[in-house]
């Protein structure tokens, strides 16, 4: 059977360009490894608040969940972690805020459990109400793609000042006991070598 082709848009990028559902898809297996339903759904809310921004302003993004959501915005927007536009303030809500980097104004799009709730392919996944082998990825992508917008809530925030100040690394100096140049407003020794490195 010839599968068939829907150019109903999805979401859109800074600059404008709109991907449909196919195209977003592709666009998450390249970017992401997988289509993961998250990273769907935060396609539409980088969407939202980019519709809702003023266009031309700078704006800087918050993340408040460090799964799927950085990632769209990442995909969508200018905004990275490497650059620092994005900042990931991981509360473990699906949430994503679009602001303003000087006055600090923004939009602030988030997964509304009261809207959820008449999307129960949504509310199985969400909430891991079904054990993953059991919950219907297809039915999945369906709904999520049948809720479109309605499944978010969107409010006006002011970010805190925090968040609008240039980071400043200051001095840099190196490390007595490992050796490598660190930021000397850490301390004596590096980070490293007080006892935050990953390694064992
Ligand atoms: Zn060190």
């Amino acid at each position: 059977m010839k599968k068939q082709t829907d150019h109903t848009p999805w979401c859109r990028d800074h600059k404008g360009t709109v991907y449909t559902f196919e195209e977003y898809f592709d666009f998450m297996k390249d970017f992401h490894g997988y289509p993961a339903p998250g990273l769907i759904i935060g396609g539409r809310m980088v969407d939202i608040a980019l519709e809702r921004f003023p266009k031309g302003t700078l704006f800087d993004a918050i993340s408040e969940t460090s799964y799927c959501l950085p990632d769209a915005i990442q995909m969508l927007t200018l905004c990275t972690t490497g650059n620092a536009w994005l900042n990931v303030v991981d509360l473990g809500r699906f949430a994503l805020t679009l602001y303003d980097k000087h006055d600090g104004t923004g939009i602030r799009v988030f997964l509304d459990p009261g809207k959820m709730k008449p999307w129960q392919e949504i509310m199985n996944w969400f909430y891991k109400l079904k054990p993953k082998p059991e919950q219907d990825n297809q039915l999945l992508r369906e709904q999520i793609k049948a809720a479109g917008s309605d499944i978010f809530s969107v409010r006006e925030v002011q970010v805190a000042p925090r968040y609008l100040e240039k980071r400043s690394k200051g001095k840099t100096t190196d490390c007595p006991q490992c050796g490598e140049a660190f930021p000397s407003n850490h301390g004596t020794i590096c980070r490293g070598c007080q006892g935050d490195a990953p390694y064992s």
